[in-house]
């Protein structure tokens, strides 16, 4: 079986958050798993051809849209043919992949419907053998529409939804800029929202079948609180949604091989990781190896608890513990951090993106924040477990289906999921008990530890997950 994966982003060449890890972890275990998957992104500037041997694929086509010719050209990687990248100037010529220190790009519409028509294109005009096309989140939603109607298509279209916060919704006039037919299109049923245009909503509409990153977050976002104004477009459409829950890619996020860490460690040198924690406290000029530490790394917006973190400063300096902060996004928050970032002694803040920085928290950690007001999977939660780190989390989401708290086990030997702590309720008490208990389970060196080592040898990777998806691509 052959499928086409589209994303805007896909990790290691273009990553802005989880979406980027998604989109690379999953077709590799796609293909691992005997599948042939042909991925599509586009080739932002900020693509390093060089580095990931990234050519011309001989493929290069013109597409009319409302009078005015758009030239795309089509390259793939040398040593993985099947990774494709599209090249066209109005999508990729920019600093950012979705907008800059100014806001959102204002012609994101007219781009990602450029992206939408080249997927379609591409796999149209290179002869490619498609059983069904997976689309992500509003930046590919087009397809589904366009697939349906314009092409009329046979191929089965796959949506998954990564944050429903984040919909793609434009003035109606892209209507007649990207060729969208008012007559079968612009209707409840179709792209129309509140009179504008709304890419995911058109994705909901027009896909064959919809997944979204968790079981609870399936569930969560067809209700008003969590809808987004789309919870009734999505109750309509139940019939064809259901959670699956994200993996992780456990090459990448891998302490035996992370490029990142200066002390790889497993379940053997598990001793390692305080070395780690140690190098990272001198780097960072925090003292107290023996106290515990704990990290938050994140977008700075008020989905991931961004505002409790704030209030909790005050509270946080008076710790027997260091705290490490690495995030950036509104800027409302960055400021904010900015000008706490020297005031405590026990706090570290770092704002920005720092992928290699991320890993050396991640490998020395004991404990991460994530008190997320609403989060579709986390991945972050994930990944800091393979790193033998407790998540906190706010029982919400993929959060709730994927972290247990330790209060709660019966038998930590037969638990499949990860072990952390949850938050009561999302506020400033709850959050401060769940770090004293944080702090008094640490205070117990022979169960924390064993409850690290249990988060390390869980199963977080893609299979199950993989094959849920195969049988939902026949
Ligand atoms: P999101 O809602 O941002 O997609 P996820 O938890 O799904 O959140 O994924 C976040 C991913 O981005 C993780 O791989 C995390 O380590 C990474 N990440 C987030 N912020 C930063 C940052 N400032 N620097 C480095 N990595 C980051």
């Amino acid at each position: 079986m052959s499928i086409l994966f589209a994303a805007s982003e896909i990790y290691p060449y273009a990553k802005s958050g989880g979406l980027a890890d998604v989109a690379q972890a999953l077709p590799e275990s796609l293909r691992e798993q005997g599948e042939t998957v042909y991925s599509l992104m586009p080739l932002y500037n900020q693509v390093d051809r060089k580095k990931y041997n990234i050519e011309f694929s001989g493929l290069s086509f013109d597409y009319w849209l409302a009078g005015v010719r758009h030239q795309f050209d089509i390259f793939h990687k040398a040593d993985s043919l099947d990774e494709l990248f599209i090249y066209n100037p109005i999508l990729c010529d920019r600093l950012g992949l979705y907008d800059d220190e100014f806001g959102d790009f204002g012609d994101n519409a007219l781009r990602f419907g450029l992206f939408s028509y080249a997927i379609l294109e591409v796999m149209i005009r290179k002869k490619l053998d498609v059983k069904t096309i997976h689309i992500n989140d509003w930046q590919t939603s087009l397809v589904a529409l366009l697939a349906k109607t314009r092409y009329n298509l046979p191929q089965k279209v796959v949506l998954t939804i990564h944050n429903l916060a984040y919909q793609g919704i434009f003035s109606k006039k892209v209507m007649d800029i990207l060729e969208l037919d008012w007559d079968t299109c612009f209707k409840f049923s179709g792209i129309e929202y509140f009179d504008n245009v709304n890419f995911l909503k058109a994705g909901i509409n027009y896909s064959d079948a919809i997944t979204t990153v968790s079981k609870t977050y399936a569930q969560e976002i067809q209700t008003p609180a969590f809808g987004n104004s789309l919870d009734e477009t999505l109750r309509i459409n139940s019939f064809k949604l259901q959670g699956i829950v994200n993996g992780i890619s456990t090459e990448v996020f891998n302490p035996q091989k992370d490029e990142f860490i200066e002390k790889k460690f497993s379940l053997k040198t598990y001793k390692n990781k305080q070395k780690n924690k140690e190098i990272l406290l001198k780097e960072l000029a925090l003292e107290g190896n023996e106290k515990p530490l704990f990290i938050f790394i994140g977008r700075f917006t008020s989905q991931k608890g961004v505002d409790l973190l704030i209030d909790s400063m005050d509270l946080f300096k008076d710790y027997e513990a260091n705290f490490v902060i690495l995030g950036s996004g509104e800027e409302f928050y960055n400021k904010i951090f900015t000008e706490i970032t020297n005031k405590y002694k026990n706090i570290h803040i770092k704002i920005g993106y720092d992928e290699a920085f991320s890993r050396k928290l991640y490998a020395s950690a004991d404990f991460l924040l994530m008190p997320s007001v609403f989060e579709p999977c986390g991945l972050n939660q994930m990944i800091s477990m393979q790193y033998g780190v407790l998540p906190i989390v706010a029982k919400t989401g993929g959060l709730k289906d994927t972290v247990v708290d330790f209060t709660d086990i019966e038998d930590l030997k037969s638990l499949k999921l990860g072990v952390g702590i949850t938050l009561g309720e999302l506020n400033l008490f709850w959050f401060n008990h769940a770090i004293a208990k944080a702090l008094s389970l640490y205070g117990n060196r022979p169960k924390f530890i064993e409850i690290s080592k249990h988060n390390m040898s869980v199963d977080n990777s893609w299979n199950n997950s993989a094959q849920e998806y195969i049988n939902l691509y026949k």
